[in-house]
């Protein structure tokens, strides 16, 4: 046989961000996610989120956190580039929601960019245009302090992925998911959310239960039971709804885990075990609960999108939680009830 010589190369930067964009932006609502953590990770307390058909032709995000200099924005849209961690010790104390330093670069990769910031101590702030990861442009700009982020015609130049979306309807409600996901953790940040220029959500900051009940409407208030305890693994915070307020299928459930909203289907069990009796068959508390838990003993490295995590002791979480329900629930005479309409 002949021998070709060598053939592996490196991917240009260009395909490997676009390959890495597959599992970062799945749909608008990823970008709704990445570029809003970002706005919270840069120390914002306004965060405007402005979209446009259901995310396909605009997902603008606006804050007022840091800031960046000329050099930094364009660093932000490289791959791996990132200002919240240095060393491998350090993905073990995350406080930021990002540190993989990849969702800029993977967004640019399958999208126009239009981005626009300034730092407070600086006069000028710059612009920055890239197309599907091409850098296009850079200009000083007059701006405001902070950061606004546009993103264009998601996926323009990946056919495939754009026909994989769904009806507007259906992307619009991932988007909303990903926006009250976040509003709920930083309730004492103040956001706005507009589609196709009518309001969705004005948000001011307050307490997490008026956050809720901005969210999901004033009867929600006597509906919620509070949750706090603390053990040496966990400390948790936050409500439960009364069994009344429960829904044939999912609606309301959010758990948290320092700030970050994560999925798990056996931490919803604790929950459930502890409205045993409470509730008919197939009837879903709401549920709005934060967990603190020490960094160095939970893995959010899991997926890129950071849903998922994992315990170092999760039935210990697990028995904390269910404890700490049945004892709220306990505590306001919540009784078995047989009005529900089976
Ligand atoms: P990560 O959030 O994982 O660091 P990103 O690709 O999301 O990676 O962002 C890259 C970097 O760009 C961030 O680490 C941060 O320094 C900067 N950045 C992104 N968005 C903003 C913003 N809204 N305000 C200030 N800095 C930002
Ligand atoms: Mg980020």
């Amino acid at each position: 046989m002949v021998s070709t010589g060598d053939i592996i190369q490196l991917l240009p930067d260009h395909v490997a961000n676009q390959i890495a964009a597959g599992e970062v932006v799945q749909r608008p609502a990823s970008l709704v996610k990445e570029l809003m953590e970002n706005a919270v990770d840069a120390g914002a307390t306004e965060i405007d989120l402005i979209v446009k058909d259901a995310g396909r032709t605009l997902v603008q995000v606006i804050d007022n956190g840091s800031g960046m200099s000329v050099t930094d924005l364009r660093m932000a849209f490289e791959r791996h580039a990132t200002s919240k961690i240095r060393t491998t010790e350090d993905i073990f104390h995350i406080e930021t929601k990002g540190f993989r330093g990849e969702a800029l670069a993977s967004i640019a990769a399958v999208a126009q960019i239009d981005a626009l910031s300034k730092k407070d101590d600086e006069e000028l702030g710059n612009r920055l245009t890239i197309d599907g990861g091409t850098f296009r442009d850079q200009i000083p700009a007059i701006a405001k302090t902070g950061t606004s982020i546009s993103v264009k015609n998601l996926f323009y130049n990946v056919p495939a992925r754009r026909n994989f979306l769904k009806s507007n309807q259906v992307e619009l409600r991932h988007i909303q998911e990903e926006f009250l996901r976040i509003a709920l953790a930083h309730e004492s940040i103040n956001f706005r959310f507009f589609h196709n220029d009518s309001e969705v959500y004005i948000l001011k900051s307050g307490n997490l239960r008026q956050r809720i009940v901005q969210i999901f409407n004033r009867k929600m208030d006597a509906q919620l039971v509070p949750i706090a305890e603390e053990t040496e693994v966990v400390k948790i915070n936050g409500f439960v709804g009364k069994p009344e307020s429960a829904k044939k299928q999912r609606g309301e459930q959010y758990f948290f885990v320092n700030h970050r909203f994560i999925k798990s289907n056996y931490l919803h069990k604790a929950i459930t075990d502890a409205f045993e009796n409470l509730l008919p068959n197939q009837y879903v508390p709401s549920y709005f609960l934060f967990l603190e838990i020490d960094p160095s003993k939970i893995d959010i490295n899991i997926h890129p999108t950071k849903t998922e995590i994992k315990f170092e002791d999760e039935y210990s979480i697990y028995a904390v939680l269910r404890s700490a329900v049945k004892h709220a629930l306990g505590q306001f005479n919540i009784m078995p009830s047989l009005d529900f309409d089976q």
